[in-house]
């Protein structure tokens, strides 16, 4: 991977590659965090996936919807990057990564009252169900959420938030 990393950086000397505890890329420092544990084939993937998004200058977005597109073209631009450099991603890696973004986004919009699919309110931080009319919050999604080789990162399962005051509105 440092090889790898090496070329990356002479390939674009605006890039930041930063050693962390997981591979993302962080619009707001404009850092690509890699997974200093990391080694094979997939930390490659990987690397070449968030480089992907920052070639591609990814910032935020609103609609859960976006993250998927966004997500789809950061795997094309890493693609070509693989191309360029010699390595090949593997397609089902790929669509796998893909799947796990459609699971998340998908459990994120099934009311947990009627388990009908909802749509995202346009605040982006709520779902409602037009069945049953529950609201539920969502967390809002980035691609890089505050972490630092310092901090133990701890993987938060998606959970919904039913909304306290729900029944008194
Ligand atoms: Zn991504
Ligand atoms: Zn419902």
């Amino acid at each position: 991977m440092d090889t790898l990393i090496d070329q990356l950086s002479s390939r674009f000397p605006g890039l930041k590659f930063t050693p962390g505890t997981q591979f993302c890329w962080s619009p707001e420092t404009r850092e690509i965090f890699y997974k200093t544990a990391a080694r094979g084939k997939r930390a490659s993937w990987s690397l070449l996936h968030e480089t992907g998004h920052a070639l591609l200058d990814h910032k935020s977005y609103h609609a859960d919807f976006e993250l998927l597109k966004l997500e789809v073209a950061a795997w094309e631009r890493a693609r070509s990057l693989a191309l360029e450099l010699g390595v090949s991603i593997d397609e089902d890696h790929i669509q796998d990564c893909l799947d796990t973004y459609r699971d998340w986004l998908y459990k994120r919009s099934v009311c947990p009252s009627c388990s009908t699919k909802s749509i995202q309110q346009n605040d982006y931080a709520h779902y409602r169900c037009f069945n049953c009319r529950t609201t539920w919050r969502v967390t809002a999604s980035r691609f890089c959420r505050s972490y630092r080789s310092t901090k133990k990162v701890t993987q938060t399962p998606v959970v919904f938030h039913l909304l306290d005051d729900f029944q008194a509105k």
